[in-house]
C-alpha cells in the first residue's frame, strides 16, 4: 500500500518523501499502521522501488489480498499521478465504508464514481467477483487495469487470453467492443485491446494499441477502436486456413475428444462445411473454441434436419449446454449476449437457415461437405468473401 496512518490517524503517502527524509523516519523509528486493519506496517523503500508500506509477515488483511508487490505499488502511484495531472478528482486507496472496500484509485467525475483497480497478482476469481459486486451495490463503475507482465502478445493482432484474464474483459455498454487494459510502470506503456475474438483455447485476436501513458488522457481510454469489417474478414480468413492446415500432434483433452467425435461422425476436419468456425464476438460465452461448438451445432442438430424442418434456439441451447459459460463469470460485461443467436444470424445471412420467429428457425439448405482440402480451402475463401460483402453482418 502507498498510504499508512500515523498513531493519531493522519495518512502518510511515503512516496511523497525523499530518500533522506525516509531514512530519517527509519532512524527515528516512526510507527505506521494499516488504514484497513490497524496492524503496524513497515516501510519498503529500496533504491529501485517506489516507497510504500507492507504488512509484517502473514497478517490477514483485506487490503493484502493477492499479495501485490512493488510493481503494483509503482503502477498504482503512476496512474494516480497521471489522473491528478489532468485535474481529475482522484483518491488513492480510499476506504469505502458502505462496502468496506479500498479500490486502488477512486475517481469522481460529474458525481459519477469510478473505481480503478490495478491488478497484477493472480487473485482468486471469487474475490474479484466479490469486489465487483460490492462496486455494483455502491453504484460505482469498476475499471480493471492489468499488470503488463500478464500481457502476452504473439503477433500484431494475436495474444494469449487465459481463463484468469477473461474475467477482466470490459464492455461499457451493450454493443460496444470487448476491451482489456494493461499498464507497465517500467516502460509506461498503456495497452488497450479492443474488439476481442476468441480463436482457440487461450488464444484471441484483438485490435491492440500501445501508447505511453503520458501521451493519452483519461477519456482517450474509452475511444472506440475496432477492426474494420475488412480487417476482421482478412484475419478470420487466415484463422480458417490455419484451422484446416495446421499439423496437430499429440492431441489431448477437448481437442482430442473433438477429433474422435468427428471420426465417429464419419468425417474429418478437412471435409467440414465452411460455415463451421465463423467469427462470433460473443464467443467468449462458450467454453470451447468456435470450431468445436459450431461443428456440434451443425453436425448434431442442423445436418440431421431435412430442408424445411424447423429448429428452436432452446433445443440448440440444450444440446450445447456443456459448452456454455455462465454470464456471471464476466462481471464487467452487462449485456446478455447470445452466441448461439449470433451464429444463427450469420447462418441466416448465408441462407442456411431462415428466421421464423425470435426463437425459431427453418433449415433452408443442406450443409456442404467437401471431398478434398483444396475444395474446402476454396470454399472457405468464397464464404468469407460472401460475408465481407455484408460488413454489417459479420460482426454478429
Ligand atoms: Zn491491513
Amino acid at each position: 500500500m502507498l498510504q499508512a496512518k500515523l498513531k493519531e490517524g493522519k495518512l502518510v503517502t511515503l512516496a511523497t518523501f525523499n530518500r533522506k527524509e525516509i531514512e530519517q523516519m527509519k532512524q527515528q523509528k516512526w510507527k505506521f499502521y494499516c488504514p484497513t486493519c490497524n496492524h503496524e506496517v513497515i516501510m519498503k523503500a529500496g533504491s529501485k522501488m517506489v516507497p510504500h508500506f507492507a504488512h509484517m509477515s502473514k497478517i490477514h488483511c483485506p487490503s493484502n489480498e493477492g499479495g501485490e508487490g512493488p510493481y503494483h505499488e509503482q503502477g498504482k502511484l503512476m496512474l494516480y499521478q497521471w489522473l491528478k495531472s489532468q485535474n481529475i478528482n482522484v483518491q488513492l486507496e480510499a476506504h469505502l465504508k458502505e462496502i468496506n472496500q479500498r479500490p486502488d484509485l477512486l475517481l469522481t467525475i460529474n458525481n459519477k464514481r469510478i473505481a480503478m483497480e490495478y491488478q497484477c497478482a493472480r487473485t482468486p476469481a471469487e474475490q474479484i467477483k466479490q469486489r465487483n459486486e460490492g462496486y455494483k451495490r455502491a453504484g460505482i463503475t469498476p475499471i480493471w487495469i492489468l499488470g503488463a507482465k500478464r500481457f502476452n502478445r504473439q503477433t500484431g493482432n494475436h495474444f494469449r487470453l487465459d481463463q484468469f484474464t477473461l474475467q477482466f474483459i470490459h464492455q461499457f455498454s451493450s454493443g460496444l467492443p470487448l476491451t482489456l487494459f494493461y499498464f507497465c510502470p517500467q516502460t509506461l506503456q498503456f495497452i488497450i485491446i479492443q474488439d476481442i475474438y476468441l480463436t482457440s483455447t487461450g488464444q484471441a485476436i484483438g485490435k491492440i494499441t500501445s501508447t505511453k501513458l503520458n501521451n493519452i488522457s483519461f477519456p482517450d481510454v474509452f475511444i472506440q477502436n475496432s477492426f474494420s469489417p475488412n480487417q476482421l474478414n482478412q484475419l478470420w480468413k487466415n484463422e480458417k486456413r490455419q484451422f484446416r492446415l495446421k499439423t496437430r500432434k499429440n492431441l489431448y483433452g477437448n481437442e482430442l475428444a473433438w477429433h474422435q467425435w468427428l471420426y465417429l461422425k464419419g468425417t474429418h476436419l478437412e471435409y467440414l462445411p465452411s460455415i463451421i468456425y465463423l467469427p462470433v464476438a460473443s464467443g467468449y460465452l462458450m467454453k470451447t473454441p468456435a470450431w468445436n461448438w459450431q461443428s456440434r451445432l451443425c453436425l448434431d442438430v442442423l445436418d440431421r434436419l431435412a430442408t424445411g424442418q424447423t429448429l428452436s434456439q432452446r433445443s440448440i441451447k440444450y444440446h450445447l449446454r456443456k459448452h456454455i459459460q455462465q454470464p456471471r463469470d464476466f462481471p464487467l460485461i452487462p449485456s446478455e449476449d447470445n452466441p448461439i443467436e449470433n451464429y444463427l444470424q450469420l447462418l441466416t445471412h448465408l441462407n442456411i437457415v431462415k428466421k421464423l420467429s425470435p426463437s425459431h428457425y427453418q433449415k433452408k439448405n443442406s450443409l456442404q461437405f467437401y471431398k478434398s482440402i483444396e475444395e474446402s480451402l476454396q470454399g472457405d475463401n468464397d464464404l468469407m468473401n460472401a460475408l465481407a460483402n455484408h460488413p454489417d453482418k459479420i460482426q454478429a
